[in-house]
């Protein structure tokens, strides 16, 4: 079967609904650590396997040899990623899985952030396990599905200068994936992936102001300011560092990705960045 990780979230929810269009449902297996969040799931037919990234005898059973794994990366920071995702990679050799697709970042990207996706990629890589990277660039929902403070102050506040980012839509992101857990030739490769077009946080505020016929502005500021205000509004020290290390990462040009990987594997043209702002303002 096919078995795709991190099921219940954003990215997982997208990934087993496209590939529903192209396998039988009973092929496919949700690797979810909460039954009760995974109804909808449930629903469509495909197989649940319960199973947490920190408990690795939960990863017993999931997987079957000759089964095609995508390993969808885990948000919990603060737990040691790369000591869940190497349970989860253990798991798939001991079962003998024919392919395991990881969800890492663009080689570019040099921010803290991207340490657990490298150490994850090593592993991977040393584990003899026949592997696929898909080195996700950035999401364009991490911007479209914040908006509510910058229709406020009518500004959008970002620490990365005139810095472009190409980023692409979590279906995007998803259809790649698909691709290679459905496709032939992926193994023991890795694609840099991100959207066609690459575009500025001025070129964001103008698109902004374009859709909402309000005047909505680029305030860039400091990487330290910058921290200071989302500490601010809530956001914890370590992660607000995390968040403002991506943004100096973007004024330095480390998430613009232009191999085209994703549009080829994907079969398509990436999303427009205006179409998930048109998305996000019909709410
Ligand atoms: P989500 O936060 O929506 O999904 C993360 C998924 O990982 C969830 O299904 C979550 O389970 C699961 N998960 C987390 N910890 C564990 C665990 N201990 N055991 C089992 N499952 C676990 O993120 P997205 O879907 O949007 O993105 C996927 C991943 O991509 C993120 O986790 C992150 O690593 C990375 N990312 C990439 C970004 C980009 O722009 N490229 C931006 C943000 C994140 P549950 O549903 O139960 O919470």
């Amino acid at each position: 079967s096919i078995v795709v990780t991190g099921a219940t979230g954003h990215l997982g929810r997208h990934v087993v609904r496209q590939l529903l269009d192209k396998v039988p449902a009973d092929q496919v297996t949700a690797v979810v650590r909460n039954r009760d969040k995974a109804a909808d799931l449930a629903d469509l037919g495909v197989r649940l396997a319960v199973a947490d990234y920190n408990a690795p005898e939960t990863f017993d059973s999931v997987f079957a040899a000759d089964d095609r794994v995508l390993l969808i990366s885990g948000n919990e920071f603060d737990k040691g990623r790369v000591r869940q995702h190497t349970v989860v990679i253990e798991a798939a050799k001991k079962a003998g899985v024919a392919l395991l697709a990881y969800t890492s970042a663009p080689s570019s990207l040099k921010a803290t952030l991207a340490d657990d996706h490298r150490a994850t990629e090593e592993v991977l890589v040393g584990s003899g396990v026949p592997y696929t990277l898909l080195r996700n660039g950035w999401y364009h929902e991490n911007y479209t599905e914040q908006l509510a403070p910058v229709l406020e102050h009518g500004a959008v506040v970002q620490a990365a200068g005139e810095g472009r980012i190409s980023s692409a839509s979590r279906a995007d992101y998803a259809a790649a994936a698909v691709a290679v857990l459905t496709g032939e030739g992926h193994e023991n490769t890795a694609y840099e992936l991100g959207g066609d077009e690459a575009w500025s946080f001025a070129e964001y505020a103008a698109e902004l102001s374009r859709q909402t016929g309000r005047e909505i502005t680029y305030n860039p500021v400091s990487v330290e300011d910058y921290t200071g205000i989302l500490t601010g509004a809530g956001v914890p020290g370590p992660l607000a560092d995390v968040f403002a290390g991506v943004d100096a990462a973007i004024g330095k040009g480390e998430l613009v990705v232009s191999t085209g990987d994703l549009s080829r594997l994907a079969g398509r043209p990436t999303t427009p960045l205006a179409e998930a702002v048109a998305v996000a303002l019909k709410g």
